[in-house]
């Protein structure tokens, strides 16, 4: 039996080049849960699997997609049986093992999570990990105290995937959200996504200058880091948190601990790849029930196993809006 897959290989002098290939069943990797993949996405982490690796890929040929949603073929799991939905997040695979960028996958069954009730295979992927983060950030905020009568909450990268997701979360649950974008050709955009105000990428992107600003922002949810999450910390207003995703603008933080000694502001870090499965479970359910389906719908492209290639490189230059669904089959 053969599937289509897009593989990536490396040659001599280092550099890497995708094709979609048909390939057999028995090269896939050593699962217990062999699964008929529907949609897969792409993700920030999936360009640099694509393209030149960023360290995360070991061995090639490669099949990237750290996300993918499907139904399962074969399992020796006793969670799963055949013809049940499921879907996979994170746990490296698309990184370390083979991922969702084919028509087959087969995996550990702990790694899997049930496709939520009220979600299609591609709503799932709409969300995907991007989304799945934002819902973590939002969760991880609340838990910290934040309630929509504290004031106004930033997202930054907030036309991004992550950044799309969590300003619809955030509208969707009655938070006045500020949406923090380099591109002006996306604020209509951001404004059907429910954000009340648009704060260009250039007012936050200075350096650190005085540690303390005036007390802006009751959460932030943060997929830039680097100067601009510095410049954030001293904007927070006293007690409250910021929830740090990811890298886009950096992976250095060059920020002063003033805020965090004297305004008691929290650094929350969320991970979403090595999520312990309860947590998995209570975020997925979350998105169901506060994630409009009007709303992912509008910020998503169709892309198939042929388009990864382009698109990889236009997610690592950050012009990529929204979230992108791959239709493998
Ligand atoms: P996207 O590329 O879709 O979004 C990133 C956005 O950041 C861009 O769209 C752009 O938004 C903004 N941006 C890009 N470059 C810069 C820059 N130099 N300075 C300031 N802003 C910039 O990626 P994702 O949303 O998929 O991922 C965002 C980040 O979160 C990545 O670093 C990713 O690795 C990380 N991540 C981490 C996870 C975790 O588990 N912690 C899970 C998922 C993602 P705009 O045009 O609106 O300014």
């Amino acid at each position: 039996m053969t599937f289509k897959a897009l593989l990536v290989d490396k040659t001599e002098d280092g550099t890497t080049h995708a094709s979609v290939e048909e390939i057999g069943e028995d090269r896939l990797p050593d699962g217990n849960v062999t699964v008929s993949v529907e949609y897969s996405t792409l993700n920030y982490k999936d360009g640099l699997c694509l393209g030149p690796g960023g360290g995360l890929v070991k061995t090639y040929p490669h099949v990237p997609g750290i996300d993918f949603a499907g139904t399962v073929d074969e399992s020796s799991d006793d969670w799963y049986k055949p013809g049940d939905k499921v879907v996979l997040t994170g746990w490296r695979v698309g990184e370390v093992w083979w991922g969702g960028y084919a028509q087959k996958a087969c995996v550990k069954g702990e790694w899997l999570v049930p496709l939520p009730d009220g979600l299609t295979t591609r709503d799932a992927m709409a969300v995907g990990t991007a989304g799945f983060t934002a819902m973590l950030a939002v969760m991880a905020l609340e838990d910290h105290g934040l309630t929509p009568d504290k004031g106004p909450v930033l997202v930054t990268g907030a036309a991004g995937g992550v950044g799309s997701v969590a300003v619809a979360i955030l509208a969707h649950l009655g938070y006045e959200v500020a949406a923090v974008t380099g591109r002006e050709s996306t604020w209509d955009y951001l404004k059907a996504l429910g954000a009340s105000r648009i704060v260009p990428r250039d007012d936050v992107a200075e350096t650190v200058k005085r540690p303390l600003e005036t007390e802006t922002w009751a959460g932030c949810i943060d997929a830039v880091g680097g100067p601009m999450l510095a410049r954030i910390l001293g904007q927070m207003k006293y007690g409250c948190s910021v929830a740090t995703i990811g890298l886009a603008g950096g992976a250095n933080l060059p920020a002063s601990v003033i805020p965090f000694i004297l305004r008691g502001v929290n650094l929350l870090g969320i991970d979403s790849v090595m999520r312990p499965y309860d947590d998995r479970i209570r975020a997925w359910e979350r998105i169901a029930r506060d994630l409009p389906m009007d709303k992912l719908n509008a910020m998503v492209h169709l892309a198939t196993l042929a388009d990864l290639p382009s698109l990889g490189a236009d997610i690592l230059k950050g012009q990529v809006k929204g979230r992108v669904v791959v239709d493998v089959n």
